[in-house]
């Protein structure tokens, strides 16, 4: 999987490769993008999207790498779900559950309102995000951890004062979409009655902010209840195909994030579930025994065979554990099952810079700027794929094109954005007027310039407390 938020060793990896320091901060970073995870809220949220009267394409859904158990919506109709959350919901109802409230504080403009009426709280939000994936990227977990939650505490001092009104109308309209989608809403009720109790069923210790954020009542679920039981879905169970593969990114997620230990305990070797493989591949990854790890996905590849996200990891393993070339052919299959999923084409991208590093075929870097050329086009915002870029441009000496892919990394991932600015007027200056590339430098100039004069105007008016 293409999980942006990488692994202190495989940044130092990167980091060799590149020949240069990583930017620090990241706007990007403190967002795991997944591919698989990434589809799955897409399938289970534009139902929803759509009954809400809301434009799929205009609502986002973003995963957080934080153990917090807490999810949001912010202005732009983004709705953020912690990375804890999907660890603490065992069930699909549960989360179907979120994101119906999430989408209905969306088609209710709170976020906007929220905004409004206090965007200072917004903006330490995200600000300390950024901070925060920084510090982790930095390979600081615990002090980057730390500034993520004192920043949300912050912001959420100032939310809790005018939401607690809308959360009851909110759980109402989330009711709806539930019922006009024919979800059952019994994962809605039993997930907050959870929240509220602080009762969870996994022993990995969480912090529950949910709660805080959407202050949860026994009468306000009592409430819901009523409203959502009137629903012929009631008790009907998930569909078993989300379920299924809800259960298997979830996994997935738990071995990615937990310690080898937890993940173990939780997937004893006993279980030979589809879920158990994947996290049990995370955590033999982790532990640097990428046979076990292999083994554990030829399992999961032999029910699902051609499953372009469990091709997707097995190339992940490979490639992260040095053994480039047996990488390709799974990241090939992967990127070819997935219809050129470009997260997943970035991977592949990845694999073929090192395969070319390694071998010294250069054929390899051509191969590769293709690949990574043709997912950037469908999705821009992977900074590691422009990082492969800087790659090929630097060994082919071509300046003007590494430093654009620099701009375009920093503008994703440098919170200051006079380096991106400096990079975008090599760029500039370097490259065929009128090209495309020359175009898009001046654009990376000027929105460089604008942000840095924004962040001048935020300065003069101080931190808001
Ligand atoms: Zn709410």
């Amino acid at each position: 999987m293409s999980w942006l938020r990488i692994p202190p060793a495989v940044l130092a990896l990167l980091l060799l490769i590149a020949g240069q320091i990583l930017a620090p901060a990241a706007r990007a970073q403190s967002l795991l993008r997944d591919a698989e995870t990434e589809k799955f809220f897409r399938d289970i949220g534009d139902p929803l999207m759509a009954a809400a009267g809301l434009d799929p394409r205009a609502v986002t859904i973003s995963l957080v790498g934080s153990s917090e158990i807490n999810a949001f919506a912010t202005l732009g109709q983004n709705v953020y779900v912690y990375s804890g959350l999907i660890v603490a919901a065992d069930d699909v109802l549960e989360v179907q559950g979120v994101l119906a409230h999430e989408l209905g504080h969306v088609a209710g403009g709170h976020a906007v309102r929220f905004n409004e009426g206090a965007a200072p709280a917004t903006n330490i939000t995200l600000l300390s995000l950024v901070v925060g994936a920084a510090l982790l990227a930095a390979g600081a977990g615990d002090a980057g951890m730390a500034a993520m939650m004192a920043g949300q505490q912050a912001a959420q001092g100032k939310y809790l004062a005018f939401s607690r009104e809308q959360e009851s109308r909110t759980d109402q309209a989330g009711a709806r979409f539930l019922a006009a989608t024919n979800t059952d809403g019994t994962g809605m009720v039993t997930f907050f009655k959870e929240l509220q109790g602080q009762e969870y069923r996994l022993a990995i210790p969480q912090d529950n902010s949910y709660n805080r954020t959407h202050p949860l009542s026994g009468e306000r679920i009592a409430a819901l209840q009523n409203v959502l039981e009137k629903s012929p879905a009631w008790g009907k169970g998930a569909d078993p195909g989300l379920q299924a593969r809800y259960q298997r990114l979830r996994a997935k997620l738990i071995g990615y994030v937990s310690e080898p230990a937890d993940t173990l305990k939780a997937y004893p070797m006993s279980n030979q579930s589809q879920p158990a493989h994947v996290a049990r591949a995370y955590a033999f990854h982790k532990q640097a025994l990428p046979d076990k790890a292999i083994a554990e996905l030829d399992a999961a590849l032999k029910v699902q065979p051609h499953d372009p996200y469990l091709l997707e990891m097995r190339g992940q393993v490979l490639l992260e554990s040095g053994r480039v070339d047996e990488a390709l052919p799974s990241l090939r299959e992967a990127v070819a099952k997935s219809n050129g999923e470009p997260l997943i084409a970035g991977m592949l991208g990845h694999a073929l810079v090192q395969s070319a590093e390694a071998s010294g075929d250069k054929a390899r870097f051509d191969e590769a700027e293709k690949v990574l050329r043709a997912a950037l086009a469908r999705d821009d915002e992977n900074p590691f794929a422009w990082l492969q870029l800087e790659t090929i441009y630097e060994r082919r000496g071509d300046t003007p094109r590494l430093a654009l892919a620099t701009a375009e990394r920093l503008t994703l991932t440098d919170g200051d954005p006079r380096a991106a600015l400096n990079a975008a007027t090599i760029a500039a200056e370097g490259l065929p007027q009128g090209t495309t590339d020359w175009v898009r430098a001046q654009d990376i100039v000027q929105l460089s310039r604008n942000r840095a004069e924004d962040m001048k105007k935020d300065g003069r008016r101080g931190r808001p407390g």
